[in-house]
């Protein structure tokens, strides 16, 4: 029986590997056309691995004229939709079989532990890149109940040249959400991975070429967000931005659109969620465990990480101690050591932001009551010990603003109606959890919960199956399920004049 891979083994395997760095534009790999390049530096020790192509608006000129004479060619988009199948199915299975490759780039690039980049992002990506294959010659179209006098169908067709725009968090997970849905409905992408985390967009490029997915129909631009980001928000050839990253960053492509063709826009944003916990939850240790691992999960650089803990003032003390129990198990470790179940923030940027918000919480009077320090500091990466804060106040900054690490905010409440004002007092309206055994309570809450997505005695729980996004200032359209089809389509009504 084969052993399980140990730190040794991935630290061997990642001396082996090498890494795709140019941009991929019609099916070839090329340089930046400017020949620049950046360092994409691991931030499990600060070493650079490798001098990625720092793709501009020339870049972007050259990826939407490919992507533009594919869709125009006709060989993807005007494919049967078995046929585009077998393609994705293909790239999917292209996916599985470089798994632990893929896995590898991934925790080199941002750091997470190997154990979730092999477990959850690369079979994910590979999942949802299948269900869209699968689903895609299962759905029809319509006719419209009209006058007997005419005909009207009521079509789907492909919006043209999508630009994908992900963030560095979940780089292939996220990027998948949006292929699947937008390559089987048969448009052209071009996937703008975050400056942080471009090493498995890369390689899935060729993963794509190798499956059958004709020249320029999936082209992958590696930049940063200024730049390359810009320059396809603004492009007046690309017909559709499918966004996922801040809120802030949201806003910005929104102006982009408005400012060039009018491009749709689909945001996945921010979130700052409520984990709502009453007193009469019927597992506290099952709530409790949720609740670490909704924070402390990916070092908390999750949009919709339990960062706000709502529980009842008579049970707090009690379950925070719980939760910090579950948090002490978590601390910072090697990504590449399969034991870890916490790795590294994703760049010194994003730690010296985390370290600030914490000090930040501390001048504004919340108790810090775990962590709050930097760790593994002799690694020359970037580490931050799970820290949880009690005694917060809803209106301070560590309660409203995204922090995105290992950072918790624990609210105590006295009433049910208390909990909810709490919750809806954000600008964010990603995700919200309720821990309840009364149904009629979780249900009433459920409904007034201004989120996306509401858990009930759960954190976390999701499938390909469910649509994930925001309310308010986290966005708006729906990845995965069959509802990310719309963000990807344009319905086409034809009325045929049946009167003799
Ligand atoms: P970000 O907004 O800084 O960057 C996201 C992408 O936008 C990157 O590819 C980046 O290069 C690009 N970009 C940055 N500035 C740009 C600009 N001025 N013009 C055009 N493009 C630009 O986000 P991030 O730091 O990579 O990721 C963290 C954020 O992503 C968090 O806010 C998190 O909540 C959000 N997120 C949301 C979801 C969701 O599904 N709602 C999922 C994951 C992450």
């Amino acid at each position: 029986m084969a052993t399980a891979p140990t730190l040794d083994d991935y630290r061997k395997q990642a001396g082996g590997l090498s890494y795709r760095n140019q941009a991929f534009i019609a099916g070839r790999y090329v340089p930046a056309a400017s020949g620049k390049t950046f360092d994409c530096v691991s931030p499990i020790d600060g070493k650079v691995l490798t001098a990625v192509a720092a793709c501009e608006a020339e870049d972007v000129d050259r990826a939407v004229a490919a992507a533009r004479a594919a869709f125009e060619k006709g060989a993807w988009a005007n494919a049967a939709p078995a046929r585009r199948k077998q393609v994705l199915r293909r790239f999917a299975e292209l996916i599985l079989k470089h798994k632990d490759e893929l896995a590898l780039l991934e925790t080199l690039d941002m750091g997470k532990p190997i154990r979730y980049s092999a477990s959850v992002d690369i079979p994910g990506a590979a999942n949802a890149i299948a269900w869209y294959a699968e689903a895609i010659d299962k759905l029809y179209d319509e006719i419209a109940p009209t006058d007997p006098s005419a005909l009207a169908l009521i079509t789907r067709e492909p919006v043209g040249v999508v630009a994908a725009v992900v963030p560095w968090n979940f780089p292939l997970l996220m990027a998948s959400w949006k292929l699947g849905p937008a390559l089987a409905a048969g448009n052209s992408v071009i996937l703008k991975p975050a400056e942080q985390s471009p090493l498995t967009a890369l390689r899935v490029a060729e993963l794509g070429l190798e499956a059958g997915l004709p020249e320029g129909v999936f082209n992958v631009l590696p930049g940063f967000g200024e730049t390359a980001g810009q320059a396809l928000g603004r492009h007046m050839g690309v017909d559709c931005v499918a966004f996922t990253g801040s809120t802030e960053v949201g806003k910005y492509f929104l102006k982009y659109a408005a400012e060039s063709n009018m491009k749709t826009v689909s945001l996945e944003c921010g979130g700052k969620s409520p984990n709502i916990v009453l007193a009469d939850a019927p597992d506290l240790d099952a709530a409790a465990k949720a609740a670490a691992f909704g924070i402390f999960f990916n070092q908390g650089e999750v949009c919709n990480a339990a960062s706000r803990l709502l529980v009842d003032a008579s049970i707090k003390d009690a379950f925070l101690e719980k939760v910090m129990a579950v948090g002490a198990r978590l601390q910072p470790g090697n990504p590449l050591d399969p034991k870890t179940h916490m790795g590294a923030m994703v760049d010194r940027a994003q730690t010296a932001r985390v370290l600030d918000y914490i000090d930040q919480g501390r001048a504004d009077g919340a108790e810090l009551r775990m962590g709050g320090k930097q760790a593994l500091a002799d690694s020359g990466g970037c580490y931050i010990e799970p820290t949880v804060f009690d005694k917060v106040d809803n209106r301070m900054r560590i309660a409203q603003e995204e922090i995105f690490g290992p950072v918790l905010s624990t609210i105590a409440f006295k009433a049910p109606e208390e909990a909810l004002r709490i919750a809806n007092d954000t600008i964010y309206g990603l995700a919200a959890a309720v821990w309840t055994r009364d149904i009629s309570t979780a249900h009433r809450m459920a409904r007034a919960l201004r989120a996306g997505v509401v858990w009930v005695n759960t954190y976390d729980a999701g499938e390909i199956t469910t649509p994930f996004g925001g309310y308010k200032q986290s966005g708006f359209g729906r990845d995965r399920s069959l509802h990310a089809i719309d963000k990807y389509t344009q319905l086409k009504t034809t009325w045929i004049n049946l009167a003799r």
